[in-house]
């Protein structure tokens, strides 16, 4: 059965992964908690980002610059004027939608006769999203197949008889523009204080820093900074899960080069971010990397794609790679009348690099990795749902678990080993239930490596290992366990990897 994003959504409270925000208070729309396994994935998530991107390289220096800036960077950067949604809102239900992702659909037969309109539709804005819903609601018409379609948004056809509310089909108003950032007061006094911003993208503090950054570490072109830290955005959001909140988190890294080695780079980070999904265990049956369309560019990039992500509501994108040329820089110089240059001494000549900007979502990817290591599996014994996290993606690495829980030796011995375990990664003991019961919570938060005590054990100095992907035990000597826990990890890590 094809997997749903409530299930995902169900284990992830069940399980203790992602709470709503504010629950026992009916909750806050579009805001979401990790829980203590979800904190640690996400954790597990940017350190894998970071690894790739800062520590296995010297090209790249890290950055954690603040959420608050001067207000003047928000112009420079765009922001204050583009960075708008359009919005309208139900004069009968007071719901809010954003324009550009209600569609009105014109359907046009084989002679060119017209077939109506359908809508209005609800969905996002990538292409495949769309044609699903627009067939569904062309089923419910009784439209013959082979109709062609021509689906435009409410912000398009402000007047339609079918531009009305997804939800109760009121009335809605003309579409508004509405800027995305969220704003706040500096200082004490609310009439006299600064107004400035909630970061809507980590970039910014980025491309502030570039000479600091240049100057202190002594860098060369090329070179890159790389930032992973909260952001935020007014976003008008339905049905989304972790895909789209208020407050998410970003892995933004800025490489600068020498313009003319622009596009080079652009490809190969391209390829280099597409390959960091594969080598964590993203199937690439559900991955994609998707050019954007010349239209769809903003008018200072020469080049910008998607990784996308097949989730259960269909393609939607996990990352973004643009070139931005020296749009950035240049911006920042004007608007702060600082130098932002290069000096390539070779040559003599002061240079504004250009920049490729790979930009990653924390909780976008951490919700593909989760779609993407769900199983469910039917045993002898059952079914059994298994998460195939790739091992240093998973919360716990071992459980250990007495056979019986009520023999205070072996409760002794497995608190030991897991405590033993603990000071090569993370590992729990855990006797809260019956073993078979044990054996399918670990299953369920993807821990590779599940550790029986028994009472054989307390003859042999043995315990039994399982494995969660192949169920394959091994009966291993305690005194030779933690080493033979991480050579299996490192083994597992390799298969991934392959
Ligand atoms: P979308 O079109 O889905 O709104 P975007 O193109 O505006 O995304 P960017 O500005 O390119 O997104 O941001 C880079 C990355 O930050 C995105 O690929 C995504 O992973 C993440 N991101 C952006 N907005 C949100 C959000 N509201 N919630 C969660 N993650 C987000």
């Amino acid at each position: 059965m094809a997997l749903t994003i409530e299930t995902i959504i169900s284990l992830c409270k069940r399980r203790g992964f992602i709470f709503q925000s504010s629950e026992i208070y009916g909750g806050l729309a579009s805001t979401y908690d990790y829980g203590p396994l979800g904190a640690v994935l996400k954790r597990n998530i940017k350190d894998a980002w970071w690894r790739a991107m800062v520590d296995e390289r010297d090209d790249i220096e890290g950055l954690d610059a603040s959420i608050l800036m001067h207000p003047r960077v928000w112009e420079a950067s765009g922001h204050v004027e583009n960075f708008n949604d359009p919005l309208v809102d139900c004069k009968a239900c007071r719901k809010r939608f954003r324009a550009d992702r209600i569609w009105v659909v014109s359907l046009i037969g084989p002679d060119g006769e017209d077939w109506g309109e359908v809508g209005p539709i609800e969905a996002g804005s990538a292409p495949d999203a769309v044609e699903a819903a627009i067939h569904k609601e062309y089923k419910k018409k009784g439209a013959p197949e082979g109709l062609q379609t021509n689906p435009r948004t409410v912000a398009e056809v402000p007047q339609s008889k079918h531009t009305r509310c997804p939800e109760c089909g009121g009335e809605l108003t003309e579409s508004r523009e509405f800027n995305m950032m969220f704003r706040t007061t500096l200082g004490a006094v609310e009439e006299t204080g600064l107004s400035v911003y909630l970061r809507p993208e980590t970039a910014q503090g980025i491309f502030a820093n570039f000479d600091n950054v240049l100057t202190s570490m002594r860098r060369k072109l090329p070179f890159g900074i790389a930032q992973i830290g909260k952001s935020f955005r007014n976003e008008v959001t339905t049905k989304s899960f972790i895909f789209r909140t208020l407050e998410f988190e970003q892995m933004e890294l800025e490489y600068f080069v020498m313009p003319g080695e622009d596009m080079d780079m652009y490809d190969y980070w391209r390829n280099q971010r597409f390959n960091w999904y594969k080598r964590y265990g993203m199937n690439p049956d559900n991955l994609r990397l998707r050019d954007h369309e010349r239209s769809e560019l903003a008018h200072y990039a020469k080049g910008c794609c998607d990784v996308e992500y097949k989730f259960p509501f269909g393609w939607s994108e996990l990352e973004g790679i643009a070139n931005r040329t020296d749009f950035d820089l240049k911006q920042h110089a004007k608007f702060s009348g600082k130098r932002l240059e290069y000096y390539d001494q070779p040559n003599d000549r002061h240079v504004v690099p250009y920049v490729i900007e790979p930009s990653a979502g924390v909780d976008r990817s951490l919700l593909a990795f989760l779609c993407n290591a769900y199983e469910e599996e039917q045993l002898e014994n059952g079914p059994r749902v298994v998460m195939r996290f790739h091992p240093d993606l998973a919360p716990l690495k071992a459980a250990v678990f007495p056979l019986l829980r009520n023999r205070p030796e072996l409760v002794e011995k497995g608190k030991a080993l897991a405590a033993d375990l603990r000071k090569s990664f993370p590992a729990r003991y855990d006797d809260t239930a019956a073993i078979g019961k044990l054996y399918r919570r670990q299953d369920e938060i993807g821990t590779p490596l599940g550790i029986t005590v028994d009472v054989e054990s307390l003859e042999d100095q043995c315990v039994t290992v399982r494995h969660r992907d192949t169920m394959v035990q091994d009966r291993v000597p305690m005194e030779r366990l933690a080493e033979f826990c991480t050579d299996k990890l490192n083994l597992m890590r390799q298969e991934f990897t392959r």
